[in-house]
């Protein structure tokens, strides 16, 4: 598979302002959001317009304003702008406003007049309230499994019904609209599915509980409640043709894997990266020549080993987004780099505690927080098992 390993000039630019972004205006706040289990809503507001909104444009939009009409790079800087940010701080990352993963959703399965009132309309306002998106996929019972999804959409008049609970929403009690799987058809498994637009306020919409985690504690993941949840027929994604036998649904939402994995593996990665670069330093700091060979030789053993799982995952997102902005078909990259990335980056959290010993299992330093944040790039988006599986029916020809 070719790849082309230089960084376009604007996906460099992107890269160095998003990375003085997370580091003046992300890191600081880590520390304080993690205890606190949530951020100041004056500092989301802050960071929405530091961040300039920043998902408020779909891809599309963002390679017409590249100025560069010759290649599209959305993807790229997805991925370079999303490890840049983790590396500031995942679950204050988490927090600056935009349509979050509502979008790719919207941007794979919506018509045209659907990313414009969905994506556009509601981001690109003039207001000073945060604003978010969210997509709720997961149920007690199908998180994995998506065939097993029991929330049921029922046709109404010009309307849709919604009835069914969602679970582990990432900013969903919070989002300006959340995007639902429902069945309407039970019997069909994921063919029966389609997705739906709800927004905040709907009647019958309600939030459950919020979750307390292990880690990304100051990102909000809620439980959604849908009681006879009324919305207009036109917010189900892809219009009438996702009625068609073809029609969005099932399939729409593993194209916007396509595009959200390598982000998400992204951030795992940038996850990893902070903590090798602690640790680097650390180690620079505190062990200087006098230390013992034997821990010596230990310590570049464990920081080559860092450093080359790191660079193996950032080959695999940066292929993964070559070929999404490539447009060539990219789902078993896309899954590998999934499957890669949080693996990696986890091996470097315990391997910074581990050569920091107690200091490094200490709140003094953010590397115990960080090994609790890295555990969650390996469970959504789908496991680690789940992008094996994928994989290896890629390989044995059973994908498509
Ligand atoms: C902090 C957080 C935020 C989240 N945010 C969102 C969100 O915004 N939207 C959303 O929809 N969901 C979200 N999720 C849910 C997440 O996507 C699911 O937890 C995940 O997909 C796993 O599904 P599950 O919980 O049903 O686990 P299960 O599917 O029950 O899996 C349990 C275990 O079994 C393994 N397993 C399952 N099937 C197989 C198989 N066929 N082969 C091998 N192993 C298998 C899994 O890998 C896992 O280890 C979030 C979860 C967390 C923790």
């Amino acid at each position: 598979m070719p790849i082309d390993l230089e960084l376009d000039d604007t996906v460099k630019v992107v890269r160095d302002f998003v990375h003085s972004f997370a580091q003046e205006k992300l890191r600081p706040l880590a520390r304080e959001a993690d205890t606190k289990e949530e951020l100041p809503v004056e500092t989301i507001r802050q960071l929405g317009e530091l961040a300039g909104n920043r998902a408020s444009v779909t891809p599309e939009e963002r390679v017409e304003s590249s100025g560069d009409g010759r290649k599209k790079i959305a993807a790229m800087i997805a991925v370079v702008g999303s490890e840049e940010l983790a590396w500031g701080d995942a679950a204050v990352l988490l927090n600056i406003p935009g349509p979050g993963l509502a979008a790719p959703s919207i941007i794979a399965s919506g018509t045209e007049g659907q990313k414009k009132k969905f994506l556009r309309d509601i981001f690109n306002v003039d207001s000073d309230e945060p604003r978010f998106g969210a997509l709720a996929v997961t149920e007690a019972q199908a998180g994995s499994d998506v065939s097993n999804v029991q929330m049921t959409a029922v046709k109404d008049g010009d309307e849709w019904v919604l009835n069914g609970t969602k679970v582990f929403c990432t900013n969903g009690a919070r989002a300006e609209i959340v995007i639902v799987n429902a069945t309407l058809d039970k019997g069909s498994g994921r063919e029966g599915q389609k997705f739906f637009v709800v927004p905040k306020g709907t009647e019958g919409f309600t939030v459950g509980k919020l979750e307390k985690k292990l880690g990304i504690r100051a990102s909000e993941t809620a439980e959604l409640i849908f009681d006879d949840c009324r919305i207009p027929f036109d917010n189900i994604l892809g219009g009438t043709e996702a009625l068609e036998p073809k029609g969005s649904g099932f399939k729409g939402t593993m194209k916007a894997f396509d595009s959200s994995r390598p982000s998400v593996a992204a951030m795992a990665l940038g996850i990893g990266r902070a903590a090798y670069e602690y640790v680097r330093d650390w180690v620079a700091a505190e062990l200087p020549m006098t230390t013992s060979f034997p821990r010596k030789a230990a310590i570049e053993q464990k920081l080559a080993q860092m450093k080359r799982e790191l660079g193996a995952a950032r080959g695999l997102v940066w292929q993964a987004a070559w070929m999404a902005d490539n447009e060539i078909p990219n789902s078993s990259q896309a899954s590998m780099s999934k499957a890669y990335a949080p693996l990696a980056a986890m091996r470097t959290c315990i391997g910074a505690i581990q050569i920091m010993g107690p200091e490094g299992y200490s709140k003094e330093h953010l590397v115990e927080k960080w090994f609790r944040d890295i555990k969650v790039y390996d469970i959504f988006e789908g496991t680690g098992q789940i992008q094996r599986v994928v994989i290896s029916r890629k390989v044995l020809g059973r994908l498509d």
